[in-house]
């Protein structure tokens, strides 16, 4: 069986890292990073990640401003937030957790963040920088942990062939980007793709985000190939409720060289990025204002 990638220990050193480094930026600048939240409405599990977001700001030593807005909030109220925390010094990530209530316009409110303060990457302005292969925009901080785990499996990616499976634009859109940065050849499939398993037979590596438990068969993979699991699926059976990813998890193993647990994979890298951003854009403050 392939080895098994432990995105838990990876995202922990990560977290050590910017630990260091926030204690630097206090000490040497007198600054302290600082990252709202904000939540629109009772989602149960849109509030189990903020919190699990909260507690992991602080643990790295940075500041946490969480938002906890009623569900009935208008678009009027939300835009007011953001450009109140676009104004504030100590605020130097901001991050609107998804989905919002039907009533308002994602695009237009997560546009109207700074996007020198769009720690997630989803702003146009971040998203355009990064399609054109500019490395100066922040990027999403799932495929972010994706690229950081392939990177550190695999090395130098250029060359490699890589089949995408999802297109959204928080996971599968801007990890092809981010791929065909590093110089891979990229095949995108999605719901209407002919033969997903053909496609992916060819890749050196595979990245499934598709939201749909046991998608991925054994026998769509090249023996050896890197195999990374973004979905998150809770599934119901005789011995009670668990999660699971997007891949046959026994068929999968037996064939990849390497492959990400679910849980333990890809989901602990993706707080740990959100830091690693927010660390960013504090460090950025501090650069511009010595210019
Ligand atoms: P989404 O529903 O927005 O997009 C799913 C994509 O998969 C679409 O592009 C769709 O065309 C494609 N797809 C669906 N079924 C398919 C099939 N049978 N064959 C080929 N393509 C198919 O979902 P999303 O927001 O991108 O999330 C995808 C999965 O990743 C979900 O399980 C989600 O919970 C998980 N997720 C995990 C993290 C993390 O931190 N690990 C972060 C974001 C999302």
């Amino acid at each position: 069986p392939g080895k098994l990638i432990d995105g838990r220990a990876f995202a922990a050193g990560i977290s050590t890292e910017i630990a260091q480094e926030v204690s630097t930026l206090r000490a040497r600048h007198h600054c302290v990073p600082g990252l709202a939240v904000i939540l629109v409405g009772d989602d149960p599990a849109s509030d189990i990640y903020v919190r699990s977001k909260v507690r992991k700001t602080t643990a790295v030593g940075m500041r946490s401003f969480p938002h906890r807005l009623p569900a009935t909030t208008s678009q009027g109220v939300l835009l007011d937030l953001i450009a109140m925390l676009n104004a504030d010094d100590d605020v130097h990530g901001i991050l609107l957790q998804l989905p919002l209530p039907a009533r308002i316009d994602a695009k237009t409110v997560l546009d109207a963040i700074d996007p020198a303060k769009d720690v997630d990457g989803f702003h146009i302005v971040n998203a355009g920088k990064l399609s054109v292969g500019r490395d100066d925009g922040f990027i999403p901080c799932t495929p972010l942990g994706c690229l950081m785990l392939l990177k550190a499996e695999r090395g130098d990616l250029s060359g490699l062939h890589a089949v995408v499976i999802g297109c959204s634009n928080i996971v599968g859109r801007p990890m092809a980007q981010l791929l065909l940065r590093e110089r891979c050849t990229v095949v995108v499939t999605h719901i209407n793709t002919r033969d997903v398993a053909a496609e992916t037979r060819r890749a050196d590596i595979v990245i499934v985000a598709a939201g749909h438990p046991g998608l991925v068969r054994g026998s769509w993979i090249k023996p050896g190939a890197t195999v990374i699991d973004v979905g998150i699926n809770r599934i119901h059976d005789d011995t009670g409720s668990h999660i699971v990813g997007d891949v046959a998890f026994s068929e999968v193993h037996a064939v990849a060289g390497a492959l990400t647990p679910v849980p333990g994979g890809v989901g602990p890298m993706t707080i740990a990025c959100l830091l690693h951003n927010t660390l960013r854009a504090a460090q950025a403050v501090i650069e511009n204002a010595k210019t």
